[in-house]
């Protein structure tokens, strides 16, 4: 057995989650109404400089709420990066749309605006794309296309909460941005999601699909089919006293990603963040030279060996098998499938001290040395 244990992700619950917690379950106002949820959609909109947030039971159904909310329905597609966390394209399907995949940026490893710009056609409503591992995807000439072509922009910021991209934080950027607060994300609440608009008839079409569709002025009487997508007031709880140390927890990631940058930057390729954009540092991933996916699983076993737990990059969506009978073009996608088979990620959390990231450094680069010997 390694002595040293060093988990890919870890929370840090350490702020005050266990007493909002239990002033929640001594109000008894544990279920989906009460002053956490308000308190808390209130602070994440103050937060992303959002005029409205609206708080969900996971990143999931945030999206789908977004993509209902912008009138995404049958015979529609929306432009999605292939790769992303499966998350991004199920939603798109869940309108009964069809998620139009398309290849990334071989520094930021986010969506590829030449690529967006073939792949538009009549049947297109939105872009959707996604802040990969916290780095700000390149919005200015995705914004040029919607506005060209009249289409919406859901941005998918589950992974990079606190991100700038120019100055602006990310999430209401676009039409409507949406947020997961799963167990490993930046921010968490165990399951959880927000959606984040500065439209207020946006804002109102989504509390209403969240909340089965009932009419806001007549109990019992549903409009439209609708969700049971609430988050609880406990849930809310939760990320009230996270966002309290949101921007301590953003600095000390900084300054775990900075540290691998200068033992890495070297010897390996990591991802990129353009100029003038600031990651929120979900996730460092490095790609490792030559081969591919079996010498990368090389390299994560002989990591595993000593202790530190990696995670493989998302296999490219258009490859999955719900969506690659759909595909017509399952070649186009080099760089994806490239960064997909290289890419490792690497343990990144507020927690970590500098000699756990020298110890992931050392290992890793004596790894590659032997698995590419
Ligand atoms: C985590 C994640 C989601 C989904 O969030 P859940 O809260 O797990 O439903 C969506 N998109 C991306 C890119 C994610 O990383």
């Amino acid at each position: 057995m390694p002595e040293r244990r060093i988990p890919v992700s870890a929370p840090d619950l350490s702020g005050n989650e266990a007493a909002y917690v239990q002033e929640c379950l001594a109000s008894t106002w544990i279920s989906s109404k009460g002053d956490f949820l308000e308190r808390f959609e209130q602070g994440f909109a103050d937060f992303c400089g959002a005029r409205f947030a609206i708080a969900c039971n996971n990143g999931t159904s945030a999206l789908h709420l977004a993509l209902l909310a912008l009138g995404v329905g049958p015979g529609d597609e929306v432009i999605v990066p292939t790769l992303t966390y499966i998350a991004s394209a199920n939603a798109v399907r869940y309108c009964n749309a069809t998620p139009r995949f398309v290849d990334i940026l071989p520094d930021t490893w986010n969506i590829d605006p030449a690529d967006v710009a073939r792949k538009i056609g009549p049947r297109t409503k939105a872009i959707m794309p996604v802040h990969l591992f916290g780095v700000p995807a390149a919005l200015d000439p995705l914004r040029e296309l919607a506005g060209e072509h009249d289409l919406a922009i859901v941005e998918d910021a589950a992974e990079a909460h606190g991100a700038r991209h120019q100055g602006h934080l990310v999430g209401p950027l676009g039409d409507v941005g949406t947020f997961s607060f799963y167990g490993n994300k930046i921010v968490t609440t165990g399951e959880g999601g927000m959606v984040v608009t500065n439209d207020l008839a946006l804002r109102d079409v989504l509390r209403l699909y969240k909340g089965q569709g009932q009419d806001p002025g007549r109990s019992y009487w549903f409009p439209v089919v609708g969700f049971n997508y609430r988050m609880t007031n406990v849930q809310a709880a939760i990320g009230l006293a996270q966002m309290e140390s949101v921007e301590a927890k953003l600095a000390a990631r900084a300054r775990v990603a900075e540290r691998y940058r200068s033992r890495l930057d070297s010897r390996l390729t990591l991802q990129a963040t353009s100029p003038g954009d600031v990651s929120a540092n979900w996730m460092v991933v490095a790609l490792l030279p030559g081969g591919g996916e079996a010498e990368r699983d090389s390299v994560a076993a002989l990591l595993a060996a000593d202790g530190i737990e990696t995670r493989p990059v998302f296999y490219p969506l258009h490859a999955q098998p719900p969506y690659l009978p759909h595909e017509s073009d399952p070649g186009g996608y080099p760089v994806a499938i490239d960064a997909a088979a290289r890419g490792l990620c690497l343990p990144t959390w507020g927690g970590l001290v500098d000699g756990d990231i020298d110890y992931v450094c050392d290992r890793l680069l004596a790894a590659v040395e032997r698995v590419t010997a």
